[in-house]
């Protein structure tokens, strides 16, 4: 069992995402990188550029959030997020979800933000579930839009 209330308390604890917050609040902080986590082909991309950046691109200087966590739940996602230098919110369109739902826990948290759909190109009138674009696709926009953030905010 990974997940679950943390006996009677009410707390809402994922043992797997607990496991990752305490071995990097063991290090020193990095940027916390948040993505919308949108069904459609934006927020895909934007989760997966998410995922690009902090697990593999810049993995010394970013921490990936579980957003949902960070904004509901008690595993310490919310402690990375305070302590980061600087929040990242990779946002698939222009309703910035990411942030508006961080901002339900975290009122007023200044985020970095990024549209990641300003960022590459597709047909909008063919695809907008996730599953309509092939995952190279999908993968290859991710890759494109990960390094355009990490030229433009990880540079310094
Ligand atoms: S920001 Fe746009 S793509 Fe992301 S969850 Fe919100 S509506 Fe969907």
């Amino acid at each position: 069992m990974g997940c679950g209330a943390a006996g009677t308390s009410s707390k809402r604890v994922c043992s797997d995402a607990q496991r990752y917050v305490q071995r990097e609040l063991a290090g020193a902080p990095k940027r916390a990188v948040i993505a919308c986590e949108g069904a459609c082909i934006k927020g895909e991309v934007a989760r997966s550029a998410a995922n690009l950046l902090a697990y593999r691109l810049e993995r010394d200087r970013a921490v990936r959030i579980c957003l949902g966590d960070a904004a509901t739940a008690d595993s310490g996602m919310l402690a990375l997020v305070e302590r980061a230098p600087e929040v990242i919110a990779v946002e698939g369109c222009p309703l910035h979800c990411g942030t508006a739902i961080l901002h339900t826990r975290v009122p007023g948290l200044a985020t970095t933000i990024i549209d990641a759909s300003r960022l590459f190109e597709y047909d909008r009138s063919r695809y907008f579930e996730v599953l309509d674009m092939p995952r190279a696709e999908l993968d290859a926009h991710a890759a494109e839009v990960a390094e355009q953030i990490r030229r433009e905010h990880f540079a310094r």
